[in-house]
């Protein structure tokens, strides 16, 4: 049977922060599936931060989007018609294709998702990708060890939630930085011990050494620019640092100033380290076991910022940048 599916493209690429005139909705007839395909309706499409450098003509880990094609991100769907063995009309399953409302594609482009009991998007969120991220960062980059005390920016988000709970079921200090005080709240909510609004603040660096007189010993990078100043002049010696990523640059037009003190990084013997989650997929199964055993003690707690429509996913993307999301950021297609 053929449908219809509304799908986002990318219209034309952005000079500094994108806005609703880079995206364009279209529609297109999806016929039946052909030999070893599926049909899949998306119920949840995520938006991430890193998609805007993939809206840039640029080699990078992940290829540019191509102007007037449909973009491309993480989805949860339903299989609505099979021509292929193993995968049946009501089968969930997880892909690449999001930014669309439906697909045709080759069995093999779609995972079988298993949820073991969680709500779907939540394998967009605290059990999927940005989840995995904060893990790895912390436990392998950043080599958590007793006693550290962590900072984490933009602590309120997908990542940025998850890594302030790890660090705390790991008994640890935790100081989170956010914009707002909804999200100081929230911070508060999820146990970390010291939240810092950023916004509010004239001096961050003051404000980290209020908050850890005694210093840090990780940092979790999310921002960049005065966080990582911040970070940089309040961290112990031989802290480890987390690169994940830098939101505060991504639409930057000019190169960003560097951090004026990593000078800092050689005296304190600092060692920061950049990483790619998409490296350390290995980490997934041991990540979602102890995961569901934080969910099952009632010990873990996630929040969802939901846009509902296709045609509401470039706004959605949009709140990453504003910083009107808090927790996952997602799209519900159905
Ligand atoms: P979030 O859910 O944290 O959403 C983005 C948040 O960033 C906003 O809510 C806002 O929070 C903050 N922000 C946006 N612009 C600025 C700015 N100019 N200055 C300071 N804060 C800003 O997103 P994710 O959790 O998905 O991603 C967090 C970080 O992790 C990003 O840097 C992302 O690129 C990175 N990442 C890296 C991965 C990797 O493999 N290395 C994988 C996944 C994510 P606030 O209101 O608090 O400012």
């Amino acid at each position: 049977m053929s449908i219809t599916s509304r799908e986002i493209r990318l219209k034309s690429r952005p000079v500094g922060l994108p806005s609703a005139d880079n995206f364009e909705l279209a529609s297109v007839e999806l016929p039946a599936p052909g030999a070893g395909e599926v049909q899949v309706k998306n119920l949840w499409m995520t938006v991430d931060p890193y998609m805007r450098g993939r809206m840039m003509d640029r080699e990078s880990y992940v290829p540019p989007f191509q102007i007037g094609e449909a973009m491309q991100g993480g989805a949860v769907g339903e299989v609505v018609a099979s021509n292929a063995e193993g995968l049946r009309p009501g089968d969930l399953v997880s892909s690449m294709l999001g930014w669309r409302e439906a697909f045709n594609a080759p069995a093999g482009a779609v995972q079988m998702l298993d949820t073991h009991g969680l709500p779907p998007q939540t394998f967009l969120g605290v059990a999927g990708m940005p989840g995995l991220t904060a893990y790895v960062g912390l436990t392998k980059i950043a080599a958590l060890k007793p006693g550290d005390v962590v900072f984490v920016s933009a602590a309120s988000g997908a990542v940025g939630s998850v890594v302030c709970q790890i660090a705390k079921l790991k008994g640890h200090t935790v100081i989170g930085s956010a914009g707002g005080a909804e999200k100081v709240a929230f911070l508060k909510e999820i146990g970390v011990d010291h939240a810092i609004d950023y916004k509010a603040e004239k001096d961050l660096t003051a404000a980290l050494r209020r908050a850890a007189p005694k210093g840090i010993d990780v940092y979790f990078e999310n921002v960049g620019g005065e966080h990582l100043e911040a970070a940089l002049a309040v961290a112990n010696p031989f802290a480890r640092f987390a690169l994940c990523g830098m939101i505060a640059q991504y639409n930057a037009t000019e190169p960003p100033e560097g951090p004026s003190n990593i000078i800092m990084a050689v005296g304190k013997s600092l060692r920061l380290e950049g990483f790619i989650v998409s490296n350390h997929f290995d980490m997934a199964p041991q990540y979602l076991k102890a995961l569901s055993g934080w969910i099952q003690s009632g010990q873990f707690k996630w929040t969802e910022s939901v846009e509902t429509g296709i045609e509401n996913a470039p706004k959605a993307f949009l709140k990453l940048f504003s910083g009107e999301n808090m927790g996952k950021m997602l799209v519900k297609l159905v």
